[in-house]
């Protein structure tokens, strides 16, 4: 039996029923912690292996991922996450990139639209990583319309340009 060091009732298994506390929530050890840090160095080896493989043979690497092994590589949705979080950080901190937008003016156009778009424009610009985050989702949106015969379905397709 165990006694809940939340509410103190009396239970037995790993979680109290009346308030779900964990018993025996592991001590924070040298082996623990050297775990913890292996966790994320494994998934950095990962990012690296995915973006290596990707770069050498995307076509090859796209379909281990989708028919045959899908532990080899980080899942998809990550790898953009994490590769758009660093090029946001990288692009915000040392401006790679230099403003190539002008602004658009175009007689005969609605003040407020060309307003909006060179708002857009901007907000794409100064969040490129972002935008390409979506965008990613439209793209794979008009490759699922144009290989609509094929056998991926759209969330498929929307992983594997995920990598690129
Ligand atoms: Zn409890």
């Amino acid at each position: 039996m165990n006694t809940c060091m939340q509410c103190q009732y009396t239970f037995e298994g790993n979680y109290c029923p009346i308030c779900g506390t964990q018993n025996n929530v592991p001590k924070i050890t040298f082996r623990y912690l050297i775990t913890e840090v292996l966790k994320v160095f494994m998934l950095e080896k990962g990012i690296f292996l995915t973006i290596r493989d990707f770069l050498m043979a995307p076509g090859k690497s796209a379909h281990i991922y989708l028919y045959r092994n899908r532990k080899k590589y980080v899942s998809p949705i990550i790898f953009l996450l994490v590769t758009s979080l660093i090029y946001s950080i990288v692009n915000k901190y040392f401006h790679v990139e230099e403003s190539i937008m002008v602004d658009v003016q175009i007689d005969g156009f609605d003040d407020r639209a060309i307003k909006f778009t060179n708002q857009s424009m901007k907000w794409i610009q100064d969040n490129y990583g972002y935008a390409n985050l979506i965008m990613s989702f439209f793209v794979a949106f008009f490759t699922w319309i144009i290989f609509r015969k094929g056998n991926l379905n759209y969330f498929e397709i929307l992983s594997v340009l995920c990598y690129f």
